[in-house]
Protein backbone atom coordinates (compact mmCIF):
# COMPACT_ATOMS: atom_id res chain seq x y z
CA UNK A 1 0.00 0.00 0.00
CA UNK A 2 2.80 2.34 0.98
CA UNK A 3 4.62 1.32 -1.93
CA UNK A 4 1.24 2.37 -4.29
CA UNK A 5 1.35 5.76 -2.10
CA UNK A 6 4.45 6.86 -3.49
CA UNK A 7 4.24 5.29 -7.01
CA UNK A 8 0.72 7.94 -7.23
CA UNK A 9 3.11 10.65 -5.86
CA UNK A 10 5.86 10.36 -8.17
CA UNK A 11 3.72 10.32 -10.93
CA UNK A 12 1.78 13.40 -9.61
CA UNK A 13 4.89 15.13 -9.18
CA UNK A 14 6.28 14.37 -12.60
CA UNK A 15 2.20 15.44 -13.93
CA UNK A 16 2.55 18.38 -12.15
CA UNK A 17 6.03 19.94 -13.87
CA UNK A 18 5.04 18.40 -17.25
CA UNK A 19 1.82 20.93 -16.57
CA UNK A 20 3.75 23.62 -15.75
CA UNK A 21 6.50 23.10 -18.76
CA UNK A 22 3.12 22.85 -21.37
CA UNK A 23 1.96 26.05 -19.98
CA UNK A 24 4.82 28.22 -19.40
CA UNK A 25 5.41 26.74 -23.52
CA UNK A 26 1.85 27.79 -24.32
CA UNK A 27 2.15 31.52 -23.38
CA UNK A 28 5.78 31.95 -24.33
CA UNK A 29 5.35 30.83 -28.00
CA UNK A 30 1.66 32.24 -28.29
CA UNK A 31 -0.42 29.03 -28.37
CA UNK A 32 -2.38 30.27 -25.43
CA UNK A 33 -3.60 33.15 -26.63
CA UNK A 34 -7.22 32.59 -28.09
CA UNK A 35 -7.36 30.75 -23.99
CA UNK A 36 -6.18 33.69 -22.67
CA UNK A 37 -8.79 35.51 -24.78
CA UNK A 38 -11.81 33.34 -24.10
CA UNK A 39 -11.24 33.82 -20.40
CA UNK A 40 -10.68 37.49 -21.17
CA UNK A 41 -14.16 37.68 -22.29
CA UNK A 42 -16.01 35.44 -20.18
CA UNK A 43 -14.26 37.75 -17.24
CA UNK A 44 -15.84 40.47 -19.66
CA UNK A 45 -19.23 41.36 -19.14
CA UNK A 46 -21.52 38.94 -20.62
CA UNK A 47 -24.21 41.87 -21.80
CA UNK A 48 -23.78 43.74 -25.00
CA UNK A 49 -22.06 46.90 -24.95
CA UNK A 50 -24.76 48.82 -26.59
CA UNK A 51 -28.29 47.83 -25.73
CA UNK A 52 -31.49 49.73 -26.37
CA UNK A 53 -31.58 51.23 -23.22
CA UNK A 54 -28.19 52.92 -23.25
CA UNK A 55 -27.50 53.89 -27.43
CA UNK A 56 -26.46 57.23 -27.59
CA UNK A 57 -28.73 59.85 -27.85
CA UNK A 58 -28.83 61.57 -31.49
CA UNK A 59 -29.91 65.13 -31.21
CA UNK A 60 -31.22 67.57 -33.31
CA UNK A 61 -32.79 67.75 -37.28
CA UNK A 62 -30.91 66.24 -39.40
CA UNK A 63 -29.82 68.78 -42.51
CA UNK A 64 -30.50 66.95 -45.75
CA UNK A 65 -29.60 63.19 -46.19
CA UNK A 66 -26.59 61.36 -45.26
CA UNK A 67 -24.84 59.10 -47.87
CA UNK A 68 -22.61 56.33 -47.10
CA UNK A 69 -20.11 55.16 -49.91
CA UNK A 70 -18.97 51.70 -49.91
CA UNK A 71 -16.16 52.29 -52.51
CA UNK A 72 -15.80 49.16 -54.66
CA UNK A 73 -12.15 48.79 -53.81
CA UNK A 74 -11.68 45.16 -54.86
CA UNK A 75 -10.71 42.60 -52.12
CA UNK A 76 -10.55 44.95 -49.39
CA UNK A 77 -12.85 47.95 -47.44
CA UNK A 78 -13.06 51.37 -48.00
CA UNK A 79 -16.32 53.55 -46.59
CA UNK A 80 -16.40 57.40 -47.42
CA UNK A 81 -19.89 59.17 -45.23
CA UNK A 82 -21.15 62.17 -46.44
CA UNK A 83 -23.24 63.73 -43.53
CA UNK A 84 -25.00 66.31 -45.41
CA UNK A 85 -23.93 69.45 -43.54
CA UNK A 86 -20.79 69.60 -45.36
CA UNK A 87 -18.86 67.39 -43.25
CA UNK A 88 -17.63 63.68 -44.12
CA UNK A 89 -15.56 60.63 -42.78
CA UNK A 90 -13.68 57.69 -44.40
CA UNK A 91 -13.08 54.45 -42.97
CA UNK A 92 -10.40 52.29 -44.40
CA UNK A 93 -9.23 52.78 -47.78
CA UNK A 94 -8.38 49.19 -49.02
CA UNK A 95 -5.28 47.86 -50.73
CA UNK A 96 -1.70 50.48 -51.08
CA UNK A 97 -2.77 50.18 -54.91
CA UNK A 98 -6.93 51.50 -54.81
CA UNK A 99 -5.90 54.32 -52.21
CA UNK A 100 -5.20 56.48 -55.62
CA UNK A 101 -8.96 56.08 -56.50
CA UNK A 102 -10.69 56.21 -52.83
CA UNK A 103 -8.61 59.82 -53.23
CA UNK A 104 -10.40 60.72 -56.92
CA UNK A 105 -13.81 59.29 -55.92
CA UNK A 106 -13.81 61.88 -52.96
CA UNK A 107 -12.80 64.60 -54.70
CA UNK A 108 -15.20 63.72 -57.60
CA UNK A 109 -17.69 64.17 -54.84
CA UNK A 110 -16.12 67.64 -54.15
CA UNK A 111 -14.16 67.05 -50.95
CA UNK A 112 -10.95 68.85 -50.11
CA UNK A 113 -10.98 68.31 -46.12
CA UNK A 114 -11.82 64.63 -44.54
CA UNK A 115 -12.96 65.79 -41.05
CA UNK A 116 -12.44 62.02 -39.51
CA UNK A 117 -10.92 59.11 -40.98
CA UNK A 118 -10.71 55.95 -39.19
CA UNK A 119 -8.53 53.15 -39.60
CA UNK A 120 -10.18 49.99 -38.40
CA UNK A 121 -7.07 47.44 -37.77
CA UNK A 122 -3.30 47.72 -39.17
CA UNK A 123 -3.84 45.07 -41.79
CA UNK A 124 -3.22 46.17 -45.24
CA UNK A 125 -6.31 45.30 -47.16
CA UNK A 126 -7.87 48.30 -44.95
CA UNK A 127 -4.66 50.79 -44.40
CA UNK A 128 -2.54 49.99 -47.76
CA UNK A 129 -4.36 52.97 -49.32
CA UNK A 130 -4.63 55.49 -45.86
CA UNK A 131 -1.40 57.43 -46.73
CA UNK A 132 -1.40 58.71 -49.44
CA UNK A 133 -5.78 59.33 -48.88
CA UNK A 134 -3.89 61.81 -45.47
CA UNK A 135 -1.20 62.75 -47.70
CA UNK A 136 -4.06 64.25 -50.30
CA UNK A 137 -6.27 65.73 -48.09
CA UNK A 138 -6.60 68.63 -45.39
CA UNK A 139 -7.58 65.99 -42.51
CA UNK A 140 -9.50 66.80 -39.09
CA UNK A 141 -8.80 63.93 -36.39
CA UNK A 142 -7.48 60.43 -37.52
CA UNK A 143 -8.47 57.49 -35.43
CA UNK A 144 -7.44 53.69 -34.77
CA UNK A 145 -7.71 50.99 -32.60
CA UNK A 146 -4.41 50.61 -30.07
CA UNK A 147 -2.92 48.00 -31.59
CA UNK A 148 0.19 47.77 -34.39
CA UNK A 149 1.28 45.49 -36.97
CA UNK A 150 5.22 45.00 -38.09
CA UNK A 151 4.31 45.43 -41.43
CA UNK A 152 5.07 48.18 -44.28
CA UNK A 153 1.49 49.12 -44.80
CA UNK A 154 0.99 49.95 -40.93
CA UNK A 155 4.75 52.02 -40.97
CA UNK A 156 3.08 53.63 -44.03
CA UNK A 157 -0.21 54.88 -42.85
CA UNK A 158 1.83 56.01 -39.57
CA UNK A 159 4.62 57.90 -41.41
CA UNK A 160 2.04 59.44 -43.48
CA UNK A 161 0.47 60.88 -39.86
CA UNK A 162 3.99 61.74 -38.70
CA UNK A 163 4.64 63.83 -41.89
CA UNK A 164 1.64 65.81 -41.92
CA UNK A 165 1.51 66.45 -38.06
CA UNK A 166 -1.82 64.26 -37.43
CA UNK A 167 -1.91 62.73 -34.15
CA UNK A 168 -3.98 59.92 -33.51
CA UNK A 169 -6.73 59.48 -31.23
CA UNK A 170 -7.42 55.90 -30.23
CA UNK A 171 -10.80 54.40 -31.61
CA UNK A 172 -12.72 52.37 -28.82
CA UNK A 173 -15.90 51.32 -26.92
CA UNK A 174 -17.48 55.40 -25.62
CA UNK A 175 -15.43 57.61 -28.35
CA UNK A 176 -17.55 59.55 -30.17
CA UNK A 177 -16.07 60.07 -33.99
CA UNK A 178 -18.15 62.51 -35.80
CA UNK A 179 -21.87 64.07 -33.71
CA UNK A 180 -24.16 66.83 -36.03
CA UNK A 181 -27.43 67.58 -36.01
CA UNK A 182 -29.79 64.92 -36.67
CA UNK A 183 -26.56 61.64 -36.75
CA UNK A 184 -23.84 61.03 -34.47
CA UNK A 185 -20.69 58.31 -35.42
CA UNK A 186 -20.15 56.05 -31.96
CA UNK A 187 -17.43 54.08 -31.73
CA UNK A 188 -18.81 50.95 -29.98
CA UNK A 189 -15.80 48.39 -29.57
CA UNK A 190 -13.34 46.97 -28.49
CA UNK A 191 -13.05 47.78 -24.99
CA UNK A 192 -10.96 49.57 -22.89
CA UNK A 193 -7.46 47.03 -22.33
CA UNK A 194 -8.89 44.08 -24.88
CA UNK A 195 -7.11 41.54 -25.40
CA UNK A 196 -6.41 40.18 -29.09
CA UNK A 197 -4.89 37.19 -29.97
CA UNK A 198 -5.84 37.98 -33.78
CA UNK A 199 -5.69 41.60 -35.58
CA UNK A 200 -9.52 41.29 -36.91
CA UNK A 201 -10.45 41.41 -33.40
CA UNK A 202 -8.75 44.70 -32.65
CA UNK A 203 -11.23 45.70 -35.28
CA UNK A 204 -12.81 49.47 -34.40
CA UNK A 205 -16.71 48.77 -34.51
CA UNK A 206 -18.51 51.75 -35.45
CA UNK A 207 -22.31 52.73 -34.83
CA UNK A 208 -23.73 55.20 -37.40
CA UNK A 209 -27.02 56.17 -36.16
CA UNK A 210 -28.67 58.61 -38.62
CA UNK A 211 -32.27 60.40 -37.02
CA UNK A 212 -34.07 56.78 -36.05
CA UNK A 213 -32.11 54.84 -38.23
CA UNK A 214 -28.51 52.56 -37.66
CA UNK A 215 -25.56 51.45 -39.63
CA UNK A 216 -23.18 48.66 -38.34
CA UNK A 217 -19.37 48.93 -39.62
CA UNK A 218 -18.11 45.86 -37.93
CA UNK A 219 -14.77 45.86 -39.83
CA UNK A 220 -13.08 42.38 -39.20
CA UNK A 221 -14.44 42.01 -36.17
CA UNK A 222 -15.64 38.17 -35.22
CA UNK A 223 -19.47 37.20 -34.98
CA UNK A 224 -18.61 36.68 -31.15
CA UNK A 225 -17.30 40.14 -30.93
CA UNK A 226 -20.07 42.28 -32.46
CA UNK A 227 -22.94 40.31 -30.43
CA UNK A 228 -20.42 41.20 -27.35
CA UNK A 229 -20.84 44.93 -28.51
CA UNK A 230 -24.38 45.22 -29.09
CA UNK A 231 -28.02 43.43 -29.79
CA UNK A 232 -29.28 46.35 -31.03
CA UNK A 233 -31.96 46.12 -34.21
CA UNK A 234 -29.42 47.33 -36.73
CA UNK A 235 -31.04 49.35 -40.19
CA UNK A 236 -28.02 48.72 -42.51
CA UNK A 237 -24.92 46.36 -41.86
CA UNK A 238 -21.73 45.99 -43.57
CA UNK A 239 -21.09 43.06 -42.77
CA UNK A 240 -18.43 42.05 -41.62
CA UNK A 241 -14.16 40.19 -42.71
CA UNK A 242 -16.02 40.56 -46.50
CA UNK A 243 -18.23 37.68 -46.04
CA UNK A 244 -16.51 34.75 -43.65
CA UNK A 245 -18.21 33.08 -41.75
CA UNK A 246 -16.40 34.39 -38.67
CA UNK A 247 -18.04 37.70 -39.33
CA UNK A 248 -21.69 36.58 -39.58
CA UNK A 249 -23.98 33.59 -38.48
CA UNK A 250 -27.47 33.01 -38.31
CA UNK A 251 -27.54 34.00 -34.72
CA UNK A 252 -25.72 37.52 -35.56
CA UNK A 253 -28.01 37.70 -38.29
CA UNK A 254 -31.30 37.14 -35.52
CA UNK A 255 -30.17 39.22 -33.19
CA UNK A 256 -29.64 42.56 -35.08
CA UNK A 257 -32.08 41.54 -38.27
CA UNK A 258 -30.86 44.21 -40.77
CA UNK A 259 -33.09 45.28 -43.43
CA UNK A 260 -29.61 45.81 -45.84
CA UNK A 261 -26.59 44.01 -45.86
CA UNK A 262 -23.34 45.39 -47.83
CA UNK A 263 -20.14 43.29 -48.51
CA UNK A 264 -16.85 44.38 -49.55
CA UNK A 265 -15.06 41.91 -51.30
CA UNK A 266 -13.49 41.39 -54.70
CA UNK A 267 -14.55 38.78 -57.30
CA UNK A 268 -12.04 35.92 -57.06
CA UNK A 269 -10.24 36.42 -53.92
CA UNK A 270 -8.25 33.20 -52.96
CA UNK A 271 -10.33 33.08 -49.65
CA UNK A 272 -13.44 31.88 -51.16
CA UNK A 273 -15.36 35.16 -49.58
CA UNK A 274 -18.49 35.35 -49.61
CA UNK A 275 -18.81 32.12 -48.06
CA UNK A 276 -22.00 29.96 -48.85
CA UNK A 277 -23.08 30.04 -44.77
CA UNK A 278 -23.01 33.76 -45.05
CA UNK A 279 -25.02 34.23 -47.56
CA UNK A 280 -27.23 31.45 -47.11
CA UNK A 281 -27.75 33.45 -43.16
CA UNK A 282 -28.19 37.16 -45.07
CA UNK A 283 -30.85 35.02 -47.47
CA UNK A 284 -33.63 36.94 -46.41
CA UNK A 285 -31.99 40.80 -46.19
CA UNK A 286 -31.36 42.87 -49.03
CA UNK A 287 -28.12 42.34 -50.19
CA UNK A 288 -25.46 44.09 -52.42
CA UNK A 289 -21.85 43.70 -52.67
CA UNK A 290 -18.91 45.71 -53.69
CA UNK A 291 -18.05 42.41 -56.10
CA UNK A 292 -21.52 42.15 -57.80
CA UNK A 293 -22.60 45.52 -57.39
CA UNK A 294 -19.71 47.78 -57.95
CA UNK A 295 -19.70 50.85 -55.41
CA UNK A 296 -22.96 50.82 -53.62
CA UNK A 297 -24.77 54.09 -52.01
CA UNK A 298 -26.99 53.67 -48.90
CA UNK A 299 -28.98 57.04 -48.55
CA UNK A 300 -30.49 58.15 -45.33
CA UNK A 301 -32.94 60.67 -44.62
CA UNK A 302 -33.48 59.79 -40.93
CA UNK A 303 -36.67 57.15 -40.79
CA UNK A 304 -35.69 55.38 -44.59
CA UNK A 305 -32.87 53.99 -46.29
CA UNK A 306 -32.37 53.61 -49.77
CA UNK A 307 -29.97 51.79 -51.89
CA UNK A 308 -28.15 52.68 -55.58
CA UNK A 309 -25.26 50.73 -56.88
CA UNK A 310 -23.45 51.14 -60.28
CA UNK A 311 -24.77 47.25 -61.44
CA UNK A 312 -27.06 44.84 -60.83
CA UNK A 313 -26.54 41.60 -59.08
CA UNK A 314 -26.42 39.49 -55.77
CA UNK A 315 -23.09 38.17 -54.28
CA UNK A 316 -22.14 34.77 -55.02
CA UNK A 317 -20.32 32.43 -52.96
CA UNK A 318 -16.44 32.54 -53.80
CA UNK A 319 -15.99 28.65 -52.87
CA UNK A 320 -14.88 28.29 -56.03
CA UNK A 321 -11.95 30.73 -55.74
CA UNK A 322 -10.10 29.47 -52.32
CA UNK A 323 -6.54 28.70 -52.50
CA UNK A 324 -5.19 26.88 -49.59
CA UNK A 325 -1.67 28.04 -50.74
CA UNK A 326 -2.65 31.95 -51.32
CA UNK A 327 0.56 34.01 -50.68
CA UNK A 328 0.15 36.44 -47.28
CA UNK A 329 -1.16 39.79 -48.81
CA UNK A 330 1.27 41.83 -46.08
CA UNK A 331 4.48 42.69 -46.45
CA UNK A 332 6.95 42.91 -44.17
CA UNK A 333 10.23 44.74 -44.05
CA UNK A 334 13.63 43.03 -44.53
CA UNK A 335 15.02 43.12 -40.60
CA UNK A 336 11.69 42.87 -38.84
CA UNK A 337 13.67 42.85 -35.28
CA UNK A 338 14.76 46.54 -35.79
CA UNK A 339 11.31 47.74 -37.57
CA UNK A 340 9.41 46.26 -34.46
CA UNK A 341 11.02 48.63 -32.06
CA UNK A 342 10.82 51.72 -34.30
CA UNK A 343 6.95 50.79 -35.47
CA UNK A 344 6.28 50.85 -31.59
CA UNK A 345 8.34 54.54 -30.93
CA UNK A 346 6.42 55.98 -33.80
CA UNK A 347 3.17 54.31 -32.71
CA UNK A 348 3.38 55.26 -29.08
CA UNK A 349 4.77 58.83 -30.12
CA UNK A 350 1.46 59.21 -32.25
CA UNK A 351 -0.79 57.55 -29.85
CA UNK A 352 0.51 60.53 -27.43
CA UNK A 353 1.66 57.04 -24.84
CA UNK A 354 5.32 57.90 -25.59
ZN1 LIG B 1 -10.18 42.82 -44.14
Amino acid sequence: MAELLKKLKRFLIIFLIALAALVIWAVYTGHAAPFIEWIHALWQDSHPSITEQNVPPVEGELEGTVRIHFIDVGQGDATFIEFGDGTCMLVDAGIAERGPDVISYIRALGYERIDCILATHPHQDHIGGLDVVIRAFDVGQVWAPDATNTTLAYYDFLAACEDTGESIATARLGETLMRGSGYRADCIGPRKGAYFSDLNQASAIVLLQVGETRVLLPADASTETIGRATNIHIDVLKVGHHGSSTSTSSWLVERLAPEVAIISYGVGNPYGLPTSQVLSALSSTELYGTGANGTVVVELDGSTVSVTAEREGRPKSGAGSYREDSPSPEIYPDDPSTFQEFIEELHDKLFGTG
